[in-house]
């Protein structure tokens, strides 16, 4: 055997694991299917610009040890996420903060916010929410559901919130401070310079060979690694042959402007249900901060996201992490199991909503049991 390791996919996990591997003294292949690395994170220039290609990415974590690591490839900026929602022109602050309450009902105190809540939950009769509209009442009453959740969600998920698992909505933090950070993270940040790059120095001095389908080549390749770490979806690997898990795809609709400040921020939210895009990232505002004013390039890049129902030959990006996948993603682990020579990780892989850090940590911990040597026990979520 040529190599010790076969990584199937070039991302976060798969150039995680390759990194270590390689640093214990592996011998390490990494394939990937398209033509770059990076999977989604990837990040592209464009008019000076690194536009995130496939969806906005913000890394954020409480794992000071997951930052230690991820540092080492990239030095991060100070970008603190703070998108703002607009409701058919209405805007808002998010996540739900007390700028929101204000703007919503004219309360001004942490207890006339709180009490508009209750009495709203009340009113609704929810005491144990079971689907994400209950959840969602449950936490910020039902204002706030109509104008800012029910229409963004059923677009981004293309299923009605009481058919959705109520974890997604738990994502967001709700406040009764002014505090618009979107994460509750110690650490975050965009790298300098952008993803792409980030991954090609976690990809260093490691054989890539990107355009190469696994899936395709499986036996010739299975041929030449001791083991496969296999992160791209689990079904596809599996010829689907117990049916397809379900996903959604996203379409983007990438412009070049010829004006410096488009919206003002990288990310507005279009949260109603009519407008058929789920938001509009402006990409500079995630590198030069808020206080460049835009004035340094005279231009600038938007991306419009249209959210749609993933069918096989489409990007996968979000699996639909209800019952009756989580049922189907359980059959397939029983078989990934059985597959002694192949590991699978990853969004794809695990069949996992993943943020980046978790991603990362999921990769150390398996790096670690796989090699064996320095614990680093990173896999606490952000
Ligand atoms: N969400 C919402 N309104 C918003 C933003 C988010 O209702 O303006 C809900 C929606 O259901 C979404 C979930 O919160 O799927 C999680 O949002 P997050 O921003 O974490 O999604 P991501 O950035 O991963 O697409």
């Amino acid at each position: 055997m040529k190599y010790d390791y076969l990584v199937a996919g070039a991302g976060l996990f798969g150039a995680v694991f390759a990194r270590q591997a390689k640093d214990a003294g592996k011998r390490v292949l990494v394939i990937e299917r398209r033509n770059h690395i990076a999977g989604n994170v990837y990040t592209e220039e464009i008019e000076g610009i690194q536009v995130h290609r496939y969806g906005a990415h913000i890394f954020h974590t409480n794992s000071r040890r997951v930052f230690d690591y991820i540092s080492r490839f990239a030095e991060f900026n100070r970008f603190t996420n703070s998108p703002v929602a607009n409701y058919h022109g209405e805007l808002y602050s998010l996540p739900f903060n007390m700028y929101t309450f204000n703007k919503m009902w004219g309360v001004v105190t942490p207890e006339e916010a709180a009490a508009k809540i209750a009495e709203q939950r009340e009113a609704a009769g929810i005491t144990h929410p079971k689907n994400l509209e209950e959840q969602a009442i449950s936490l910020v009453g039902t204002d706030i559901y109509e104008k800012l959740i029910k229409g963004y969600t059923q677009k981004q998920w293309g299923r009605p919130c009481t058919e959705l698992p109520a974890f997604i909505i738990r994502r967001l933090p709700v406040r009764l401070t002014f505090d618009n950070n979107y994460f509750n993270a110690r650490y975050q940040g965009i790298p300098i310079g952008g993803y792409t790059k980030l991954v090609e120095n976690l990809l260093a001095g490691i054989e890539v060979r990107t355009g190469v389908d696994y899936l395709k080549q499986k036996s010739e390749l299975d041929a030449e690694a001791e083991k496969v770490i296999f992160t791209g979806p689990i079904d596809e690997y599996f010829g689907y042959s117990l049916g397809a898990l379900q996903y959604r795809s996203v379409r983007f609709e990438t412009e070049v402007l010829d004006k410096p400040n488009f919206q003002g921020n990288a990310a507005v939210n279009y949260t109603d249900g009519e407008t058929p895009w789920t938001r509009i990232i402006e990409h500079k505002w995630f590198e030069f901060g808020k206080d460049a004013e835009g004035n340094d390039l005279p231009k600038t890049v938007i991306s419009r996201e249209y959210s749609s129902e993933w069918k096989i030959g489409d990007e996968p990006y979000y699996p639909v992490n209800d019952e009756r996948n989580g049922k189907l993603y359980e059959r397939y682990r029983e078989l990934a199991q059985k597959e002694r020579r192949v590991i699978f990780g990853g969004r794809l892989g695990e069949y996992r909503y993943y943020d980046m850090d978790a991603v990362i940590g999921a990769a150390l911990t398996l790096a670690d049991s796989e090699i064996g040597g320095r614990r680093t026990d990173c896999g606490e979520r952000g």
